[in-house]
């Protein structure tokens, strides 16, 4: 054997992954607000779980803020982030004359929608989501609290109890989470509730389902899958689970403090790659590199469907 030959890995290369219409939009609109205002410009929260977009971002002009209390110049104008804002956040920046632009993701709009007309036709709201996630504090803040629970599992199910008794149940989810968890907390709630009502279509978007379809295609055939995406981001996490709930032994996922796992890579033989919705395409081509630099690479592009879809920017920015 060639003395210092590197050992072969297959790289399988999931598709669809990375961004995804909402996150394109959400970037699309700090940087024609930069464009239309000027610098700085605000941006509450981040504005997608990236913290590679974020600095990129940070250094064309925005301004990272948590609250809008925290704007030391009020004539400058805000953005909202992808993940949705509570109506009160909304109300703050209007009472304040505060100019703003709302990057809340279409599909998370369609999911604030829908509570609203619950709410209004007064049936009980089960939220299937994660607790804290600032999509999550959005959505429950579109409506009163005494409309909506929120639930994290099936176990939730069993402590739930009405807030109004009326025998009117539906429900409503997260768009990021796990597609296969999330059928099961369904269908134990349809087992207590039967006649719950459901949404006309699926809450969990196209994204999140297209990028977990295409891991579990690849997860059964390695030993290692490698999910690019930040600790924050919901839809990356659920991939890192995706992966080893359909026969994956490891699965990591690379946010920007986690070293490549040099040890771990040349023991494997196949390797799975993708990306959250938030993570830009640059990160996997780094990884790729990265890898290349210490293993020979095969490499195939897994490619499970073909996303074309794509969201207009606000009116305000096209003018
Ligand atoms: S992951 Fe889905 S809901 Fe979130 S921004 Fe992307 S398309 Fe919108």
């Amino acid at each position: 054997m060639e003395k210092n030959k590197k050992k072969i890995v297959n790289i399988f290369l999931a598709s669809p992954r990375g961004f995804c219409a909402g996150v394109d939009r959400a970037v699309e609109i700090v940087k024609k607000t930069i464009h239309k205002f000027g610098t700085p410009v605000y941006v509450r929260h981040e504005i997608v779980h990236n913290k590679f977009v974020v600095k990129s971002l940070i250094s064309q002009g925005a301004i990272f803020i948590d609250e809008l209390s925290e704007i030391k110049d009020k004539s400058r104008p805000v953005i909202f982030s992808a993940h949705g804002v509570p109506k009160e956040v909304i109300n703050e920046a209007k009472l304040n004359n505060i100019i703003y632009i709302d990057a809340t993701c279409p599909l998370v709009t369609k999911v604030h929608r829908e509570a609203e007309m619950l709410a209004k036709n007064q049936f009980n709201i089960i939220f299937i989501g994660h607790k804290n996630h600032p999509e999550v504090i959005g959505t429950m803040g579109q409506i009163d609290n005494n409309y909506i629970t929120l639930i994290e599992n099936k176990s939730d199910i069993e402590n739930y109890s009405p807030k109004i008794e009326n025998n009117k149940f539906a429900y409503i989810t997260q768009t990021t989470l796990s597609v296969d968890d999330t059928l099961e907390i369904i269908s134990q709630l349809k087992k207590k509730y039967p006649s719950i009502k459901e949404p006309i279509k699926s809450d969990i978007c196209y994204a999140t389902t297209n990028r977990q379809e295409a891991v579990k295609q690849i997860a059964g055939k390695c030993d290692l899958f490698l999910v690019v995406g930040s600790r924050s981001s919901s839809n990356s996490q659920r991939l890192v689970e995706v992966a080893k709930r359909f026969g994956c032994k490891e699965s990591i996922l690379m946010h920007s403090d986690q070293e490549l796992p040099i040890d771990k890579i040349k023991n494997s033989k196949n390797i799975g790659i993708t990306s959250g919705a938030s993570a830009p395409e640059i990160l996997v081509e780094n990884l790729i590199k990265e890898i290349k630099s210490i293993t020979d690479i095969k490499f195939e592009e897994v490619v499970t469907s073909v996303e074309k879809v794509s969201f207009k920017l606000p009116t305000m920015l096209i003018k």
